[in-house]
């Protein structure tokens, strides 16, 4: 029988809302006594919070597993948890020495399942049960300025690249009541901005009400003065949810929206059920309700069958967009996926061109609007230190992160002129104090 942990680290990688999962998780430990440790060496429990989308995301696993050996022979508490754990299941305790394997839909469980792994062999949970997981988590104590907030969880689009279908299950929207109380809580306990986060959190809906819904009773909340929300999809952006960015003023003027390609013949390949152009119609109507809207994108290059004129039509795209920023990934197959059975592969130095090529662009359009912010007052959430005496960077309205050197604390919001701009960040001089 192994000694029960007193200390834990969670390590999350992959998309925000792992990174709101092993917050969750690391207070669950600490409900249980634990501590937190600095550092996975010197942790009792290390919870490795993994991410499936990337490529080799089980090997990488495996290798962090590795690391976590001590050089005299000993090793922490292991437990797995995220989208790998969903995956792969027991085979990761096949493959690898690790003590709970538990999957995104159970993690409120980990208390339970490190109790029974410290009394010898694994404990393993990768079951999605229909009550949900949120209720057994406990209220938010201590947040940053800045919080991550989960109202939606799952999807039932199916791209035929993607594995969140079968790792996070079916589309789940939280419910109403809830996720205002938490909003609430995470405002006592300091946050100043929310992040909504869902895997399609423009499908959350309730009794026929939709996202914009939430967003405008979140509004009301008192002391929260911004919120964002992430991930979107093209088919679930409704009127309703545009118009908010023109009326909620708490709304940031910022959106992700992914499109993966400009391609209607890769789109359709992709199942991503949109065209290029119902996308670029979106945003024109989204432009029109909030015209100073950054605007965001995700995209995959190398997508079996992708010819030249495919890759041609994203780069006119982007061009055609002028994303504030994007993310952008080279196609790679997730075993179980429709994709990974297609012909038609990308050669891999044929799509590294391509990645290369639609990076450079996606930089200049981000580097072309942090150059248009120059001279611009806006407000400043700050939210950690600087490397910089004195200096402290927040985030502008637009996501952008902003440097400026002020006597103003962590929390604060002050208002800000722009005076230069970098390709992945401003900096500004503080003008007046709006918020403590
Ligand atoms: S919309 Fe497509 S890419 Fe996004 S989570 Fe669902 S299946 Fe994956």
């Amino acid at each position: 029988m192994a000694t029960p942990p007193k200390t834990y680290h969670v390590k999350s990688f992959g998309c925000q809302m792992n990174v709101y999962d092993g917050e969750r998780m690391g207070e669950l430990m600490a409900r249980q006594g634990m501590s937190v440790a600095d550092d996975a060496a010197s942790a009792d429990l290390v919870v490795l919070n993994t991410c499936h989308i990337r490529e080799k995301a089980t090997e990488k696993v495996y290798s962090e597993i590795g690391r976590l050996r001590r050089d005299d022979g000993t090793r922490p508490m292991i437990a797995v948890a995220g989208c790998v754990a969903q995956a792969e299941g027991a085979e990761i305790a096949r493959r690898a020495k690790v003590d709970v394997v538990v999957g995104p839909q159970a993690y409120h469980n980990l208390p339970d399942l490190v109790s029974k792994a410290a009394k010898g062999g694994l404990a393993l949970d990768t079951d999605m049960p229909a009550a949900s997981k949120f209720g057994a988590l406990p209220s938010r104590r201590r947040v940053g300025p800045s919080a991550f907030l989960t109202v939606q969880e799952g999807c039932d689009k199916f791209c035929t690249y993607c594995v969140v279908p079968y790792t996070r299950g079916a589309e789940v929207s939280r419910p109403f009541d809830a996720i205002v109380d938490e909003a609430k809580a995470l405002v006592d306990a300091g946050a100043k901005e929310i992040t909504l986060l869902g895997q399609n959190v423009n499908a959350w809906e309730e009794d026929g009400r939709g996202l914009d819904a939430l967003i405008r009773a979140l509004d009301r909340i008192e002391g929260l003065a911004r919120i964002r929300y992430t991930t979107s999809h093209p088919n679930d952006m409704t009127q309703g949810l545009i118009d908010a960015h023109a009326q909620v003023e708490t709304l940031m003027p910022y959106l992700h929206l992914p499109v993966q390609s400009g391609s209607d013949r890769i789109l359709k390949a992709m199942n991503r059920s949109h065209s290029r152009d119902s996308y670029l119609r979106i945003l024109d109507r989204v432009r029109a309700a909030r015209p100073d809207i950054a605007l965001s994108g995700d995209f995959i290059v190398g997508f079996p069958g992708e010819t030249d004129q495919d890759f041609e039509d994203t780069l006119s795209l982007v061009a055609d967009v002028g994303y504030a920023h994007a993310f952008s990934f080279k196609y790679s197959p997730r075993p179980g996926t429709p994709a990974a059975d297609m012909d038609d592969a990308v050669e891999a130095h044929v799509a590294d061109e391509r990645l290369q090529r639609l990076q450079a662009a996606i930089g200049e359009g981000q580097a072309a609007f942090n150059a248009h912010s120059v001279g611009r007052r806006c407000e400043i959430l700050l939210e950690r230190k600087g490397r910089r005496p004195g200096q402290l960077i927040g985030k502008s309205p637009w996501l952008q992160s902003v440097h400026l050197v002020t006597d103003a604390a962590i929390g604060d919001i002050v208002t800000v002129e722009i005076e230069s701009a970098g390709p992945n960040s401003l900096a500004g001089v503080e003008r007046v104090r709006t918020a403590a």
